[in-house]
Parts: structure tokens; sequence; C-alpha cells
């Protein structure tokens, strides 16, 4: 059976805040997010 992904486009503030609230609410899914800068916001 295929996996669900979750896909975030942007990886600052808001991008990670929704996978860290993806990840809480669904600890099987399979997250994906695309950053186009260097650097994350690493505290979500
Ligand atoms: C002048 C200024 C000063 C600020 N100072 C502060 C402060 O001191 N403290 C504070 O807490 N907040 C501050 N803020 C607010 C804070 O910057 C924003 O609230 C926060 O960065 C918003 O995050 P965001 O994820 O919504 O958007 P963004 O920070 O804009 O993040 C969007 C991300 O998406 C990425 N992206 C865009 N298009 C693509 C694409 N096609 N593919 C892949 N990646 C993509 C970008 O590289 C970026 O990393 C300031 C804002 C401004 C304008």
């Amino acid at each position: 059976m295929n996996k669900e992904r979750f896909v975030v486009v942007g990886g600052d503030a808001a991008g990670m805040t929704a996978a860290s609230q993806a990840r809480r609410q669904a600890r099987e899914l399979e997250i994906v997010v695309f950053e186009q800068g260097a650097y994350t916001s690493y505290s979500s």
C-alpha cells in the first residue's frame, strides 16, 4: 500500500511549523520539505 506523503514548500517558520504539526498528528506520515535556501528554521 502507498504511504501517504505530506509535502511542504518553504522551510522557514511557517513551513517547519506545518511539518512539525503534521508529525504530531500523524506519526506514520512521510513528510518532505523543500527549501530553496541553504538553511531551514530549526526551532520548530
Ligand atoms: C524586516 C523584518 C524583520 C523581522 N524581524 C523579526 C524578528 O526579529 N523576530 C521574529 O521572530 N520575526 C521577525 N520577522 C518576521 C519573520 O521573518 C517572519 O514572520 C517569518 O520569517 C515568516 O516565516 P514564513 O515561513 O511564513 O515565511 P518566509 O520566512 O518567507 O519563508 C518562506 C521560505 O520558503 C522558501 N521558498 C520560497 N519559495 C520556494 C520554492 N519555490 N521552493 C522552495 N523553497 C521556497 C524561502 O526560501 C523561505 O525559506 C521579521 C520580518 C521582516 C520582514
